[in-house]
């Protein structure tokens, strides 16, 4: 069907995106039924709709709009570049964007952490790393030591590599995975601890499963742990204190690569453009970044790696490439617009503010907890938390689950937030320019919602 040359009427928006727009996760049982809330505009933590309705948004797009929508410097720091170069090969060529940003990226990781590897979103970068750990392996010589841990409530993205690192048991997937080369780890929650246990004990006692499943797999099979500091899109979990450094200490001792994926954590979120040394105290041999890298203004992710492995690269192999990168990788508009996200996160001292503000968003989040009998478990940290619900259900299945999220979601929607729960999980991830008053809106309308279905599903 051509569109016609006048502006489409709303319904013909929502006709032509229902029948032709597959969308990430959409339903197959609901094929060309599912209608989506159309997003117009947006201007610092709010978006308004096709209906002019505003809302504040919750989970900051997807956990990547740090700057906030609407940055008029941002439009015109990415026209420019556009003007000026559009593209350039990377194969063959650089531009400046993609040189000062590699520097800055560089300048701003912890370690040795020096060589940035471009790529177009968080699950390319993740591809790189799990490549990458294969590639250092053949080159060293020991091409049976290949194997990825990873851990349940994990994820990673949605490439066939990326996506078989993703241990969320909710949402099994009939789509083929690389089932052969991971292992998951066990949950790593404190708040599964059996009564009595102290989240110190809790720690080692994660360490030595993951000690026992590295001797049972054999050393010589491992070749990489993926591991984001906090599991996010598994529901803000938050390992115990000493875990990371703890787990950096295995992987060193069996010679394991450690990637730390900060897809979400990196930039801004926790207070810190990386948060694996400066909150975590780990510095690992790869991090993946995306997101919060372009604010969401454009696509742009990096996997970023040690000096260490490429020494031990070029010093092992005979006229290797490091056959792996994307057309668009370090594109010059998505670097330029990158550029100016850390330039206006530097000026307005967003870091400094998320440390700040992080204080009263988790209060407030936790208060939330302690009120409603509906909220099971409450957990978080910087910008980022969750209140998973436990709602009495008479069935306890995905579908139940994803039925309540669903109506929490409509009632917090009436009243002007964006949640999108992951079913009984309401997650928060808000740009990061929010100001406190922002923030007690936003959690007042959540326990207005939550007040609501305490009513009807109450636990
Ligand atoms: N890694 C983590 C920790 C993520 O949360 C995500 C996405 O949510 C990804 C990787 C994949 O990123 P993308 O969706 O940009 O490919």
């Amino acid at each position: 069907m051509t569109p016609p040359a006048n502006s489409p009427s709303p319904s013909e928006l929502t006709a032509w995106d229902r029948d032709h727009n597959l969308h990430p996760w959409g339903g197959l049982g609901t094929w060309k039924q599912d209608e989506y809330q159309r997003l117009n505009t947006g201007d610092g933590v709010y978006l308004w709709d096709s209906e002019g309705k505003r809302f504040i948004d919750g989970p900051g797009g997807m956990w990547c709009v740090q700057i906030g929508y609407g940055r008029e410097e941002m439009a015109e720091a990415i026209a420019d570049q556009v003007r000026k170069m559009v593209y350039a090969s990377p194969w063959s060529s650089t531009s400046e964007p993609a040189a000062i940003l590699a520097r800055k990226i560089a300048e701003r990781t912890p370690g040795d952490l020096n060589n940035v590897h471009y790529t177009t979103c968080g699950s390319t970068a993740v591809d790189t790393a799990l490549r990458t750990v294969g590639l250092y392996n053949n080159v060293l010589g020991r091409p049976e030591k290949k194997r990825i841990l990873s851990r349940e409530k994990a994820y990673h993205g949605s490439t066939y590599l990326a996506s078989s690192m993703t241990g969320k048991e909710r949402f099994k997937t009939r789509f083929d995975k690389a089932q052969d080369i991971v292992h998951f780890l066990p949950d790593v929650n404190p708040n599964l601890r059996p009564d009595g246990m102290s989240p110190d004990d809790w720690c080692d006692a994660k360490i030595e499963e993951m000690e026992k499943i590295i001797l049972e797999l054999g050393p010589d099979t491992i070749g990489g742990f993926i591991a984001e500091p906090i599991l996010c899109s598994g529901g803000v979990i938050v390992p115990p204190k000493g875990y990371h450094a703890k787990t950096l200490e295995l992987c060193r001792k069996y010679d394991i690569l450690y990637i730390s994926d900060e897809v979400v954590t990196g930039f801004g979120r926790l207070g810190h453009w990386f948060a694996s040394e400066t909150v975590f105290d780990i510095v690992p041999d790869m991090i993946t970044c995306a997101k919060g890298l372009t604010s969401g203004y454009l696509p742009l992710g990096a996997c970023i790696m040690s000096d260490r492995i490429m020494k031990d690269m070029r010093d092992a192999g005979e006229d290797e490439l490091f056959y792996n990168g994307y057309t668009y990788s370090g594109h010059p508009v998505s670097c330029a617009a990158a550029l100016k996200n850390m330039e206006i996160m530097e000026r307005e001292d967003i870091l400094g503010h998320v440390l700040r503000v992080s204080e009263v968003f988790q209060d407030r989040l936790h208060s939330i907890g302690d009120r409603f009998d509906i909220v099971g478990e409450v957990r978080g940290m910087g910008l980022l938390g969750c209140l998973e619900c436990r709602p009495d259900l008479s069935d306890e299945s995905f579908a139940a689950h994803m039925q309540f999220g669903n109506k929490l979601d409509a009632a917090c929607e009436r009243m002007g937030l964006m949640l999108r729960p992951f079913g009984n999980m309401a997650v928060f991830s808000p740009p990061l320019v929010i100001s406190e008053a922002e923030v007690d809106e936003m959690f007042t309308i959540m326990e207005a919602g939550l007040e609501e279905l305490n009513a009807e599903y109450n636990a």
